[in-house]
């Protein structure tokens, strides 16, 4: 039996073999999930089917999160594949403009700040109401956010203000649907730095993946298996007792006040 026999999740945001929710759906396929996919463009669906079918799925749909009329008719067609409903929801979504992840952050247009909040925070709150009439009891869902949340790190700006409101939201849908009669849980992993299409598109990335292990108090980077695992835990029964948390994923970064001498040199 795995931790996951008998459930089914729903999982919006892979992208590639490289994204944070394939090392997610890898390690929910390996504890016997069975799993739905979410894609956002018809060039991403020719990389994602392939990887959807080499675990089993065949429910592969197109959402782009910005439009309700994609969220609603994604939920439907759910509801049509698994009529026994939905036990997990992940969302590992996220976009800013390049321009917005690289000069100063009090340049930020009002257009980028809008686009980033809709694609990066909004989505997670439509994508969990327009779920909730699936969802089974006793279900849970998860999001992914990073350290620029709580921390003002070099270039991340407006994604930073995004994944703090990200992060706020998931205390808000802890707290409505952990007291809603089908008592869901509601959690985020907030990840170190690993190499994805979302990463690339900020400036300086690579010097901030090196740049990390050196302080990591694991002096590694984090790999996607290892988000994966987490994510298990976090949408298992055995984080029956666990809601509204950001659980850090990133080698201890987060606990680092100053980096060692040597480091630093
Ligand atoms: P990724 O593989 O590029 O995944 C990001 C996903 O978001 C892609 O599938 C992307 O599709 C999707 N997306 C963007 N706009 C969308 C829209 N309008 N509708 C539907 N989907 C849309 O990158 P990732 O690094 O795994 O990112 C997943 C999550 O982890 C993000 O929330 C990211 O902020 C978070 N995270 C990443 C890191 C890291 O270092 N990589 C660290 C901490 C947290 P398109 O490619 O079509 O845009």
């Amino acid at each position: 039996m795995g931790l996951l026999s008998g459930k089914t999740a729903l999982i919006f945001g892979v992208a590639n073999d490289h994204s944070l929710a394939w090392g997610i759906a890898q390690a929910f396929h390996r504890e016997g999930a069975r799993l739905g996919f979410s894609y956002a463009g018809e060039v991403l669906e020719k990389r994602v089917r392939p990887l959807a079918e080499s675990v089993g799925s065949t429910f592969i749909e197109p959402c782009d999160v910005t439009k309700d009329d994609d969220i609603a008719a994604v939920m439907d067609q759910a509801q049509r594949a698994f009529p026994g409903g939905v036990d997990v929801l992940i969302h590992a979504i996220a976009f800013a403009n390049r321009d917005d992840l690289s000069g100063p952050y009090y340049v930020t247009s009002r257009a980028g700040f809008h686009l980033a909040m809709d694609v990066s925070v909004y989505s997670f709150t439509a994508l969990a109401n327009a779920a909730l009439p699936l969802m089974r009891p006793g279900g849970a869902m998860l999001t992914l956010t990073y350290l620029g949340a709580v921390r003002a790190v070099t270039r991340y700006n407006v994604m930073g203000v995004a994944k703090a409101a990200l992060e706020a939201s998931v205390r808000y849908l802890a707290l409505d649907l952990g007291q809603h009669e089908k008592r869901i849980r509601v959690n985020a992993i907030s990840a170190g730095p690993v190499r994805t299409l979302a990463s690339a598109g900020i400036a300086g990335f690579k010097a901030l993946h090196t740049q990390f292990k050196n302080m990591a108090p694991l002096r590694k980077n984090i790999t996607i298996e290892e988000v994966g695992n987490a994510a298990l835990y976090l949408c298992s029964d055995w984080a029956a007792g666990v809601t509204g948390e950001i659980h850090y994923v990133d080698a201890g970064y987060n606990i680092v006040g100053v980096p060692s001498p040597e480091e630093s040199a």
